[in-house]
């Protein structure tokens, strides 16, 4: 090497594609990790779902529900279900929480169509859903993909009758209809924000009329039908049910090498799903050890079951008491990685994204230090000392990371649950994985990135 390589080499800052370097017993590792990443995205499409996949895996490696005033002891490890909706899981350490808690948190909401409170119609002989969408969405993509019903039906007797129609390869899927080239002649001079509005994802469930009657509205009593004799529910039950549509198709490998995953929910199941497999293998940690799977964080955190509310705030309440120190100290000690995505550079997309401070695919697990709008409005911008703590982590580990920005300082921007969990005093970060076509009803990740993101959260919480 010549001196100047050499000099070159000792004083910049090069990220390189981790996939360049990586050997066989590596690729081997990102495979068989990636395989079962494949099939929690196919069992967890929804909050529900992702916090009872996550309590099942949980339970079978020992954790158990927290009680209130037992003793716990270092390594015991335990969860606290919010709603069924969000939950915490945490392996008490070493020290007393008071000396800080390493917490992780992902969010497991997406965004996605809900149904309205009473989301049932007829139209010219066809039946079909009203909804509202949720979270981010750019509504064109929504119309004319294979669609499934995932969700929950409370009845006033206090049951709560699961629901999830369009998965399995023999079930019935829905669809948005969106119209013909030949007559969108008006339609194509909207803006691409309305090129599909609001109002017009409309889920189409039905054709079918009751049977040869005059009455009215058949095709919608004939759904009716089907729906009460599967799960004994009449039209007024959608008034007091959480039904979410998402996309139907399944996750599966993209491109010929196989090196990257497609599917639905990656925001922010590609952080969600790390951070849940590396708690489960934290044994006897230093500092007690917590990961968090948070819903509402796609608009905006709000609700008791948001990372807004005081549930974060609660658990570390909970353990501290339990050891008889003081909640606030252990707040103000604490460390968390928020563990979301950021926009991976985009070969046709270049020109939102600053190509010195954008994140890229296979160059491995990406810390935003901020997210925001224009002058930074909306974050929590992390101090350098944390980012040290966090490089320094990182580098000793041997894992492949980059930083990142979300795009062009004017472009846009976003936020994630860091600017929540900072507010309580702990030392916050984004770490996560860098998505193609984020929010749409289908992201694009590497399987390298999803990797480093494991390690990365093991790593802190170990
Ligand atoms: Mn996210
Ligand atoms: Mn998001």
């Amino acid at each position: 090497m010549s001196d100047i390589k050499a000099l070159k080499e000792q004083l910049f800052y090069t990220p390189k594609n981790g996939l360049k370097t990586a050997d066989d017993k590596l690729l081997g590792e990102i495979a068989t990790y990636c395989e079962e990443y494949k099939k929690f995205l196919d069992d967890a499409k929804t909050e529900r779902e992702a916090v009872k996949t996550a309590l099942d895996m949980a339970k079978k490696k020992g954790f158990t529900e927290f009680e209130y005033g037992k003793k716990y002891n270092v390594g015991d490890k335990v969860y606290f279900n919010n709603r069924g909706k969000t939950v915490a899981f945490a392996v008490i350490g070493e020290q007393a929480i008071d000396n800080g808690a390493n917490i992780t948190a992902a969010h497991i909401d997406s965004p996605r169509l809900d149904l309205k409170p009473n989301p049932l119609y007829e139209e010219i002989e066809l039946a079909l859903f009203k909804t509202h969408y949720y979270g981010g969405i750019k509504k064109y993509q929504w119309a004319a993909i294979p669609l499934s019903l995932h969700g929950v039906f409370a009845l006033k007797d206090g049951s709560v009758i699961e629901v999830c129609i369009g998965e399995k390869d023999d079930e019935p899927k829905f669809v948005i209809n969106d119209l013909l080239p030949h007559l969108a002649t008006e339609q194509s001079k909207r803006t691409l924000n309305e090129g599909i509005k609001g109002e017009e994802l409309n889920v189409l469930i039905g054709s079918h009329p009751f049977k040869d009657d005059d009455a009215s509205e058949l095709v919608k009593l004939n759904i009716l039908n089907i729906l009460n004799q599967k799960y004994g529910i009449n039209e007024a039950d959608f008034l007091s049910a959480e039904l979410e549509i998402v996309p139907a198709f399944k996750a599966c490998d993209i491109g010929l090498d196989r090196s990257m995953i497609g599917a639905y929910g990656q925001d922010d199941r590609v952080c969600a799903y790390p951070a849940l497999t590396a708690i489960l293998k934290v044994e006897n940690p230093e500092k007690t050890a917590i990961a968090i799977l948070a819903d509402k964080e796609e608009i905006g955190s709000m609700g008791n079951t948001g990372l807004e509310s005081d549930f974060l705030r609660f658990v570390i309440g909970d353990i501290a008491k339990c050891q008889n120190v003081d909640p606030t100290v252990a707040l103000r000690n604490s460390k968390c990685l928020s563990a979301d995505v950021n926009a991976a550079l985009d070969p046709t997309f270049q020109d939102v994204s600053e190509r010195r401070n954008a994140s890229k695919v296979n160059y491995g697990v990406v810390v935003t230090k901020y997210t925001g709008a224009r002058g930074k409005s909306g974050t929590s911008d992390a101090g350098a000392e944390y980012v040290a703590y966090v490089r320094n982590m990182l580098d000793n580990a041997g894992i492949t990371w980059q930083t990142g920005e979300l795009g062009k300082v004017d472009a846009g921007g976003g936020g994630t649950v860091a600017q929540y969990i900072a507010n309580m005093g702990v030392d916050v970060i984004d770490l996560g994985v860098p998505v193609l076509s984020m929010h749409a009803p289908f992201e694009t990740t590497a399987k390298f990135d999803v990797y480093m993101c494991y390690r990365a959260m093991y790593e802190f919480m170990k």
